[in-house]
């Protein structure tokens, strides 16, 4: 194969729809499909993530390819798992000037990732990179940074407001439970913003790039139970607008008392009447390890 054929030809608006015109491919809306026909956004995406030859990259929603065939350019490997079925003969054919592309016809939630790192790159941390499909960009992400899978970073294109959630600092109207895990596991930082322009079909919805890099667990906020951390967080944003003490006392996933509660908020120095969208990551920690310990 020579190096001419290797080059990215599918990430415009003429390439994609010859593409969809050979094989007769309708969009499922269902699978969130919104293919990327610009070829500045497909570069800023590698570069954001920092992919190199020595990189096993996992791209979540191949679609067509497009990301895929610049991911296959810069990167040694590439999982691509694609749930649609439609589109694996199309990807065969897209794909097919690149050895070092494996495409998955999987769901990315029925993917033990863990195993998969061990088993493809020997335990050595991957990066995550997709377009993703916007109906279950949260779902996604807390499985890949909830498990233990050995992770450089993720640098993904999700809807807008998602971008800034993931971003948003204590005290804003955007931040909450999705800020406070994406803090917990990484270090978010938007890289573009792109307009509904830029896909085929276009989004009703703005987007960004964003990349999370992974941090390691030392580096993590020490807390004794991440568990008990989570759902104090998921209690207090359940109930944004009231405050930190009564939304604790109104979760029924945790069964907490009010003296309890009372007892924790003081012991952290917070004030009574404190809401939970106030506290930092830091604090949610401390408050966290405030509680007597379930063991
Ligand atoms: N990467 C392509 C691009 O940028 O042009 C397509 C991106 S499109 C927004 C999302 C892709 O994710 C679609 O191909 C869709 O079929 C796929 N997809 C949706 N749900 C999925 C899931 N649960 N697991 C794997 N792929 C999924």
């Amino acid at each position: 194969m020579t190096d001419t054929l290797k080059k990215p030809w599918l990430g415009t608006p003429a390439g994609t729809i010859e593409i969809l015109q050979k094989y007769g491919f309708h969009f499922q809306k269902k699978y969130g499909q919104n293919f990327l026909i610009d070829p500045h956004v497909l570069e800023k995406i590698v570069r954001a993530a920092g992919i190199g030859p020595d990189d096993c990259v996992v791209e979540i929603g191949p679609g067509i390819g497009t990301l895929t065939q610049y991911l296959a350019c810069a990167a040694r490997e590439v999982y691509a798992v694609e749930i649609d079925r439609n589109l694996i003969p199309i990807l065969a054919d897209t794909l097919s000037a690149w050895d070092n592309v494996t495409v998955l016809n999987q769901d990315i939630l029925t993917v033990d990732l863990d195993r998969f790192v061990r088993e493809h790159n020997g335990g050595k941390k991957i990066k995550v990179v997709a377009n993703l499909p916007y109906y279950i960009t949260t779902p996604i992400l807390m499985e890949i940074l909830g498990k233990k899978v050995p992770l450089d970073s993720v640098t993904v294109m999700v809807q807008k407001e998602v971008a800034e959630r993931m971003q948003a600092l204590p005290g804003t109207k955007d931040y909450g439970a999705l800020s406070l895990a994406v803090r917990y596991y990484t270090d978010p930082q938007i890289v573009a913003k792109v307009p509904p322009n830029c896909f085929m079909p276009r989004p009703n919805v703005g987007s960004a790039v964003i990349r999370l890099t992974a941090k390691d667990e030392e580096s993590r906020v020490e807390v004794r139970d991440e568990k008990m951390m989570f759902g104090l967080i998921r209690a207090a944003f359940a109930q944004r607008r009231k405050t930190l003490a009564n939304a604790l006392r109104n979760s029924a996933e945790l069964q907490l008392s009010r003296e309890q509660i009372a007892q924790a908020i003081q012991s952290c120095g917070l004030p009574e009447g404190i809401r939970g969208e106030a506290l930092t990551l830091e604090q949610f920690a401390q408050l966290s390890d405030a509680f007597p310990s379930k063991e």
